[in-house]
């Protein structure tokens, strides 16, 4: 008899930028799960939750803007999600809503190879993704400096990561080791902007985008030019759903080559 194919979904809104689906489905098909992802959209969190429940929803990614107010609905947290008050996976477990947070699997995985501890490192945003950054980099004991339009927010993850908060005139004068951008600026259809003017750019700098869409957004092409090693949010992308797969299928599936199956899915 044929075994029922198992729902999972991304929630969010809008969901139009979404590739969690395409990610997902093509890494369930490699590895021989039975299950299908689809997208739900919609404004209201409390309807998207009602639905999971009563579409017995097996693994739901959460994305913009529900990552923090998803929170109140479910009946545990894991310790990471805790700490960066976002949650952007949800397994249900017979009913039992459990979120964690793998951006910060993704963002550990991006950032494999660079050097953190004890380097200077500036963090553009102060938003959901930027806790997770924040919450990593502090981890791994680095030196961070927080640049956001919205001064509070950051002041916020410095009382709760370390690190200061800086201005735009400060950083003119700063030597940085790696760049991490956690704002939407140069995620399409806005491709021409960097959120970082290009003298604060050097040869010697690791800069990170966690923006996937484009591959290669402004600020990580003006990286370039410069001579620093880039890092685009397709690593972060693709280390995170990873983590999402194994939470829901209890299997170990991250490989060299199932990393390299999406990164060619995904850049192609
Ligand atoms: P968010 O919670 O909405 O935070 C966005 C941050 O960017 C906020 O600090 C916001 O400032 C700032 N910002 C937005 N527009 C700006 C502008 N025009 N100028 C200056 N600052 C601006 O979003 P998020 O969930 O953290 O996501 C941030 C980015 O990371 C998105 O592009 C998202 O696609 C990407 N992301 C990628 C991955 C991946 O797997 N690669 C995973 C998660 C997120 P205010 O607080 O002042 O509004």
């Amino acid at each position: 008899m044929k075994k029922t194919i198992q729902k999972n979904a991304v929630i969010g809104y809008p969901l139009g930028h979404s590739k969690s689906p395409f990610l997902h489905n093509a890494l369930y098909k490699k590895l021989g799960l039975n299950a299908k992802m689809v997208a739900i959209e919609h404004r209201d969190i409390k309807f998207l939750v009602q639905k999971i429940k009563q579409l017995n929803i097996g693994l739901c990614a959460i994305t913009m803007p529900f990552k923090q107010s998803v929170i109140k609905y479910l009946n545990k947290v894991d310790s990471q999600a805790k700490k960066t008050q976002a949650v952007n996976t949800v397994i249900n477990k017979k009913g039992k809503l459990i979120g964690y947070n793998t951006d910060i699997d993704g963002i550990k995985f991006a950032l494999r190879s660079v050097p953190i501890k004890n380097k200077t490192v500036l963090l553009l945003g102060a938003g959901g993704a930027a806790r997770a950054v924040a919450f990593f980099v502090s981890s791994a004991k680095g030196k961070i400096l927080y640049l956001s339009r919205t001064k509070v927010k950051a002041l916020k993850l410095q009382q709760e990561f370390g690190g200061i908060v800086v201005s735009q005139k400060d950083i003119k004068s700063i030597k940085f080791d790696v760049i991490i951008n956690a704002t939407p600026i140069g995620m399409k259809p806005l491709v021409q902007f960097s959120p970082l003017n290009k003298v604060v750019l050097s040869p010697k700098q690791y800069v990170f985008d966690l923006v996937y869409n484009p591959v290669e957004t402004q600020l990580l092409k003006d990286a370039k030019r410069v001579g620093a090693e880039i890092i685009s949010g397709v690593e972060m992308f693709i280390g995170q759903a990873i983590r999402q797969i194994e939470l829901f299928s209890g299997r170990k599936v991250n490989s060299e080559s199932i990393q390299n199956f999406a990164r060619k899915l995904l850049l192609t």
